[in-house]
């Protein structure tokens, strides 16, 4: 069985990362979505184990020395990772698997597993940018503006990424976020040489 695709994605916050990513989740059933590790605080209607898993920083500390992160990275003064099994059993039985994190983790996975694809996803306008941070009225000013600032570092990492997709309607980017998905299971090195073999066995002279 073929591995599946680990589609990474990042981008600014406010971005539209989490509502697109809710909307793909939506239209392709067969994704996994990697659940996140915080030490954040949830926000009001997060769940814990569907939204985010909220550790303690003393917890998240214990998982790190476990090695139980593929990835993690403080982002925004809070702590954030990955968990490595979910991910891995995923893949490993053929599932695709999406993960939403921040640009430092997004590296760290590269390093660790090239055959990854790297999505950056842009708003359409910085000003944009800062009217969806404010319309979500999630955060407080002070932190608003700190995400809005963070936003320039994380727009300089778009070179390492594979793709860039802008998100004007979340329609049409999630539309695009398919079609990367399609492409990138097509491809040759996608597919292993015992796999390949055994698509040509019993095949016709
Ligand atoms: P992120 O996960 O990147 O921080 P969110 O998904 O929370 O961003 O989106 C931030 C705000 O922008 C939300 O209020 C969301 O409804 C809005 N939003 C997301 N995508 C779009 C879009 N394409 N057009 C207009 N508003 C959007
Ligand atoms: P938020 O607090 O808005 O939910 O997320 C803040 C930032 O943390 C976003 O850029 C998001 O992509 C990133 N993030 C969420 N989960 C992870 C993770 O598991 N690892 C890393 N490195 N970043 C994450």
């Amino acid at each position: 069985m073929p591995q599946g695709v680990l589609l990474v994605i990042s981008g600014p916050s406010g971005t539209g990362k989490g509502t697109v990513c809710g909307r793909l989740r939506e239209r392709l059933p067969h994704l996994a979505y990697s659940v996140s590790a915080t030490t954040r605080a949830p926000r009001a209607g997060e769940r814990d184990g569907v939204n985010y898993f909220f550790l303690t920083k003393e917890e998240f500390q214990s998982r790190i020395e476990r090695g139980e992160f593929l990835e993690w990275a403080e982002v925004y003064g809070n702590y954030y990772g990955t968990p490595r099994s979910y991910v891995e059993r995923m893949l490993s039985s053929g599932r695709d698997v999406l993960l939403e994190i921040d640009t430092q983790g997004a590296m760290q996975v590269k390093a660790n597993y090239p055959a990854g694809v790297f999505v950056f996803l842009l708003p359409p306008t910085l000003e944009e940018l800062g009217r969806r941070i404010t319309c979500r009225g999630t955060e407080i000013e002070e932190e608003r503006r700190r995400r809005l600032s963070a936003a320039r570092n994380e727009i300089a990492q778009i070179r390492n990424y594979d793709y860039l997709v802008i998100n004007d309607t979340v329609q049409e980017a999630v539309a695009k976020i398919e079609a990367i998905l399609v492409a990138e299971r097509a491809r040759v090195k996608h597919f292993s040489d015992e796999e390949l073999k055994a698509r040509l066995e019993g095949q016709p002279e």
